[in-house]
């Protein structure tokens, strides 16, 4: 644990829902870090959030994950220090997108796919970010996308059904949280990751509502208002109310002709209104949205050529030629 003399505060970056973060720099090796500081209450002790956000982003080590570099603690403070980043993806889209806020699709494509392998290693590791959400993604200057603010994040295990329902922000939250399911599971981050794919495209929120029933409305009026039969369980729902006014699905290539057909796809799998219909991080990664992307060409051309050496190695082994996958010698 550092002490609070080794950081030098620069000025302030940004403001949530619990902390203040300024930006700092290391006093021995230059180095800028991002300070952020929680208010302690002195009646409250550390504040659970803090505690769950130190204890999980110890053990989070990813590169789209941000790190965090150190804790500091004085009688008042609790400091965490993390890796310095350009900006958030709030302000990218407002100072570097278009007219409207929007992003060009090869950068939109890179930011997906950064933002999924970050939240597959969630998932992986059995943890939720739950708070999925613009302000919360952080872009630093050579594009790199990595998730932050895991203050409302945790682990999950089984059972899963002890988390209140009041998680994610209004305008990234599933339907399925906003219907007051408390099973919910890493399908929400889905939700929120396809909403966010939206806004980039767009640069306008896909569903910025204003109120629970005004969220839920915003969500159906686009994908359609589910019932029993499209949704078998969905009046159990705690939140379920009878919609007064049944809304048709509309088609999402047509509410947002920005998106090619492939995006379109990948899109669909996640802004599915029932959570165990919508793809996993792991599916979306190996959507085919994604093969253009330079990362994902140079993979498979490495995989294809493990194959091509493997069968190679075969044939040699045991004589003859051995074809495709063929594996029954
Ligand atoms: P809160 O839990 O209070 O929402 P966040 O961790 O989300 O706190 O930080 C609030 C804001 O501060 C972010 O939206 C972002 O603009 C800025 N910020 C946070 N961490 C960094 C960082 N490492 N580098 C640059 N800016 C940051
Ligand atoms: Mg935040």
């Amino acid at each position: 644990m550092a002490k609070p003399s080794a950081f030098q505060q620069l000025e302030k970056l940004g403001e949530g829902t619990y902390a203040t973060v300024y930006k700092g720099r290391n006093r021995q090796t230059g180095e800028l870090v991002a300070l952020k500081e929680i208010h302690l209450d002195s009646e409250e002790g550390t504040p659970s959030t803090a505690i769950r956000e130190i204890s999980l982003m110890k053990e989070l080590k990813h590169e789209n994950i941000l790190s965090l570099v150190d804790v500091i603690h004085t009688e008042n403070k609790l400091m965490l220090v993390s890796e310095f980043m350009d900006m958030d993806l709030k302000k990218y889209m407002d100072t570097r997108g278009g007219d409207r806020g929007q992003l060009d699709p090869a950068t939109i494509k890179s930011f997906v796919y950064q933002l999924l392998r970050g939240i597959a290693y969630c998932h992986e590791k059995r943890i939720l970010h739950r708070d999925l959400k613009p302000q919360n993604l952080l872009i630093s200057k050579h594009g790199v996308l990595k998730l932050a603010d895991f203050g409302l994040a945790r682990a999950f295990g089984i059972p899963v059904n002890t988390f209140s329902a009041e998680v994610v922000t209004l305008w990234y939250r599933a339907p399925d949280v906003l219907l007051g399911s408390r099973t919910y599971n890493t399908s929400i981050d889905i939700w929120s990751i396809g909403c966010i794919m939206a806004e980039m495209f767009t640069g306008r929120p896909l569903f910025p509502g204003t109120t629970n029933e005004d969220e839920l409305k915003r969500i159906f009026r686009l994908l359609g208002t589910p019932s029993e039969r499209t949704w078998p369980g969905i009046s159990h729902l705690p939140e379920y109310k009878p919609q007064t006014t049944v809304y048709p699905a509309q088609d999402l290539a047509q509410v947002l002709p920005q998106i090619d057909p492939l995006g379109i796809d990948l899109l669909k799998g996640m802004l599915q209104l029932r959570p165990e219909k919508r793809i996993s991080a792991a599916d979306a990664l190996r959507h085919a949205w994604f093969y253009d992307l330079p990362q994902v060409r140079a993979q498979a051309q490495l995989l294809q050529q493990q194959q091509l050496h493997q069968q190679a190695q075969m044939a040699r082994t045991y004589g003859g030629t051995v074809q495709g996958n063929q594996t029954g010698y």
